[in-house]
């Protein structure tokens, strides 16, 4: 039967695609076939990779899906982490990294007309000649692709001060499910004609239409960039310091938390020593024309209390933001290990971090975190080690989901920047109403009513 829908598939797509690019070899499928995200299923090879180099190759490949019901997962360079591209059943998987092409740099406009499988860190190697950058800037910058960034909505380090991966999309082409093209949104900074749908697609995780093109907005590259590295004795006064920056109203570009478990695990992959300080490490870099005068704010705000701060101009700081800019702090999650994305409210972090240490001492569970704290937005990660006291896996799900829930409570959000995919999808009515979640159900419908986009993933 399969063999069947996949000799007509294949037939078909060939039919407007050279054969190079409708891929079977099994290596290929199973390399496409999941991400970075754990799950306790084995994926299911795709019937064929896909690799389309323009538009109207995309296009095809929807008619083709939406003629033979076939469901299309568009894949960017798979870092993801929440499952969003595991197949599961019957699919095609899109592979969008050939579409790679930076169309346009408008260094008047300050933007920039990119194709989907560009990677993030290659538009600004690209702009930076003109002084520009393009701001959101997740840890995977040198690997993800910028159509993936834009379908997870993706943050990062940056986005503390310069906003997420929505706040710089101007305008996006979409290849509808059943082959059509639309181009949404608009070239300026402004623009309040219709709805937001560019809003919409971004943050879709590939269930709406797939994205062929971006209009992205740039920023200007600081002239002056000072980091500077905080060292408090407990995670809670870490936090608390990063409260205390907010409070003196000073908006570092740059704020993460690595906490010290964390520290050691960057020392042995860098073969550094950052971690025999002890305690819990912030890390901050200001930046742009009052980066000094931020920077001594800073030091101001810390002068008498118990906080050891980086000279200034060492390069310790800068050394360990670089780290942390290409590390989750970890490889992949396993199944003896979750690493958690919620985002709390500024004033509650303090409360939230010391509950995720109760629920680890209760769960006899071990907790790091690296964060990006400046916006709300933490990685605890909780692992046991096999064969450790009784039902270690069960006592992994406990802590997990008590800490999925206590943000909720605090007023926070199940992902801030991974997206829901397919490992939070049981949590989404911990958060939205029945009425919320019906309301997206029926945008999905309207926009894909034979339910081929990335089936089950996202809502
Ligand atoms: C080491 C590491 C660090 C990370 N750090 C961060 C971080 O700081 N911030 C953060 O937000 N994330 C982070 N991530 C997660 C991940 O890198 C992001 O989610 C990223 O945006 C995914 O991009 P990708 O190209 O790999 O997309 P993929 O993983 O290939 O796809 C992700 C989702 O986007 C959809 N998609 C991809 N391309 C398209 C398209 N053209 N049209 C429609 N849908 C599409 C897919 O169907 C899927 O649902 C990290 C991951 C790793 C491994």
């Amino acid at each position: 039967m399969v063999s069947d829908i996949q000799a007509n598939l294949f037939e078909k797509l060939r039919a407007k695609l050279p054969a190079a690019l409708v891929v079977q070899d099994e290596q290929v499928l199973a390399d496409n076939s999941r991400d970075f995200g754990q799950l306790s299923e084995d994926p299911i090879p795709p019937l064929a990779v896909v690799f389309p180099e323009s538009v109207e190759q995309v296009q095809h490949v929807m008619k083709v899906a939406t003629e033979l019901r076939i469901p299309v997962i568009s894949r960017g360079a798979g870092t993801g982490v929440s499952g969003g591209i595991h197949v599961r059943g019957v699919a095609v998987v899109l592979n969008l990294s050939h579409m790679n092409r930076i169309i346009e740099i408008r260094p008047e406009d300050e933007v920039a007309v990119v194709e989907p499988g560009v990677i993030n860190h290659e538009l600004n190697s690209a702009v930076e000649e003109y002084g520009l950058m393009y701001a959101p800037d997740p840890a995977s910058y040198k690997m993800s692709t910028l159509g993936g960034n834009i379908a997870t909505n993706a943050g990062g380090l940056r986005c503390a001060k310069y906003g997420v991966t929505r706040d710089s999309v101007l305008s996006l082409d979409v290849v509808l499910s059943d082959g059509r093209l639309i181009r949404v949104g608009k070239n300026t900074f402004k623009g309040v004609a219709g709805y937001d749908l560019t809003a919409l697609f971004t943050g879709s995780e590939g269930t709406l239409g797939v994205v062929v093109r971006a209009v992205v907005r740039l920023r200007y590259l600081p002239v002056d960039e000072r980091d500077i590295s905080l060292l408090f004795p407990t995670l809670e006064e870490a936090v608390h310091g990063v409260q205390l920056i907010a409070r003196a109203r000073i908006q570092p570009a740059i704020l993460e938390l690595i906490d010290h478990a964390t520290l050691t695990i960057l020392d042995e992959q860098y073969s550094t020593s950052y971690s025999l300080s002890g305690g819990a490490m912030v890390l901050a870099r200001l930046d742009g024309y009052g980066a000094i005068r931020e920077e001594e704010a800073i030091r101001k705000v810390f002068v008498n209390r118990d906080v050891e701060m980086s000279a200034g101009g060492a390069i310790e700081a800068t050394q360990l933001i670089e780290m942390r800019r290409t590390s989750r702090g970890d490889t992949k999650d396993d199944a003896y290990r979750t690493g958690e994305d919620v985002a709390i409210p500024k004033s509650r972090m303090v409360e939230y971090v010391r509950r995720l240490q109760l629920i680890a001492n209760a769960e006899r569970v071990d907790m790091r975190m690296i964060s990006h704290v400046g916006d709300g937005n933490l990685h605890p990660t909780f692992s046991v080690t096999p064969g450790d006291g009784d039902e270690p896996l069960v006592r992994l799900r406990r802590a997990v989901e008590s800490s999925v829930r206590i943000a909720i409570e605090l007023g926070g959000t199940i992902t801030g920047e991974h997206g829901v995919g397919l490992i939070k999808k049981d949590w989404l009515p911990w958060e939205q109403s029945e009425e919320v979640m019906n309301l997206q159900r029926s945008i999905k419908n309207l926009l894909d009513p034979l339910n081929i986009l990335n089936p089950g993933k996202a809502i």
